[in-house]
């Protein structure tokens, strides 16, 4: 069922582009989310490689998460991608505000940065009170000076260093993570928590739960990290 999503986009692309990418776009794509196929609007300097990272990432992850993305902008101009933000936060690789995932498209795009944006798409829409639950369960971690925390982050019970900017990033880079574990094999996540101290496991364990409970993971994922934390 799968490979229908990259052909679909193939064949888009041959009727549009000749198959060649296109520097700047503006289109409406299909892509499968956990429900079914819902439309996103496609801007910017986007190519065939980004639609498939793209259409793999939100494919991944539960359709109550992906459904949220209404818009996707690629685009290497900062001014053109801080217009579509309300504060005046310095654009890192990218950002997400109300449906629409911006990305520096001079940069390489992963499936982890799709999760992570769609995290924060998802999170902005809940209480408010689950970013202070877990700023709350975290402590007093949250530091400007991240990246010098790159060798020692796991110390804070982060499972990234950018988790230690603030409890939204923490959030984001958690989801992230797990999905880059459970969905992809990658192993970061079982590296951190393994090096987490015994009272940052059982933060972790109450994170999960929190997680669990606002439908960012399911039972499955919630339970495959458990046992992480329980070594
Ligand atoms: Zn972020």
């Amino acid at each position: 069922m799968s490979r229908i999503i990259p052909l679909s986009i193939l064949t888009l692309f041959i009727i549009l582009s000749g198959c060649h990418s296109v520097p700047y776009a503006e289109m409406p794509v299909f892509l499968k989310d956990g429900v079914g196929w819902h439309k996103v609007r496609i801007e910017g300097e986007v190519n065939l490689f980004r639609l498939r990272i793209l259409a793999e990432g939100l494919e991944t992850l539960p359709g109550n998460m992906a459904t949220r993305v209404q818009a996707v902008v690629y685009h290497t101009n900062r001014e053109h991608l801080a217009s579509y933000y309300c504060g005046a936060r310095e654009i890192y690789l990218a950002h997400a505000l109300g449906g629409t995932i911006c990305f520096d498209a001079s940069a390489i795009i992963a499936k982890k940065d799709i999760y992570h944006e769609v995290a924060h798409l998802y999170e902005a829409g809940l209480s408010r009170q689950i970013a202070k639950e877990w700023a709350a369960l975290s402590g007093d971690i949250y530091r400007p000076n991240y990246r010098d925390f790159y060798g020692n982050y796991h110390e804070f019970g982060v499972v990234d260093a950018y988790g230690l900017v603030n409890a939204r990033e923490d959030i984001a880079v958690t989801v992230q993570e797990i999905y880059n574990y459970c969905a992809d094999g990658d192993n970061k996540l079982a590296f951190a928590i393994s090096r987490f101290t015994p009272e940052n496991k059982g933060k972790m364990l109450r994170k999960l739960k929190i997680l669990l409970e606002t439908e960012m993971i399911d039972q499955e994922k919630h339970d495959k990290v458990k046992v992480l934390c329980e070594n």
